[in-house]
């Protein structure tokens, strides 16, 4: 199996796990619940709030994995955006959406 493969098949067990904690979340979520104003979300209670967090973090989960396996299909993936060179394994095992190697990461956080 190559090492392409072993990351494809790791992010599609993380892209499984969410979807059945997506479907385990929780009641249906009202519009009036999603665009209520601000007095009236202050009065809506701690679970609904944390039950919109929750839904918002597994989309945004589920669309950089979607990302990341398209990316796949492409040569570009795993690829440094800044340096070009390869990105090591190791790196791409632990956070395979990455765009950029360790080197220009540190030196792009460095200068902010
Ligand atoms: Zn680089």
């Amino acid at each position: 199996m190559t090492k392409r493969v072993r990351l494809r098949e790791e992010l599609s067990r993380q892209r499984a796990a969410l979807l059945t904690s997506w479907n385990l979340a929780l009641a249906p979520l009202s519009e009036r619940a999603l665009y209520a104003d601000p007095a009236d979300q202050a009065a809506s209670d701690f679970g609904h709030d944390l039950a919109i967090q929750v839904r918002t973090r597994v989309i945004a989960r589920l669309k950089q994995i979607e990302h990341v396996l398209m990316l796949m299909q492409t040569k570009h993936y795993g690829w440094c955006r800044r340096c070009r060179k390869t990105i090591p394994y190791a790196r791409l095992v632990v956070q395979p959406d990455t765009r950029f190697c360790v080197a220009c990461l540190e030196f792009m956080e460095s200068g902010r």
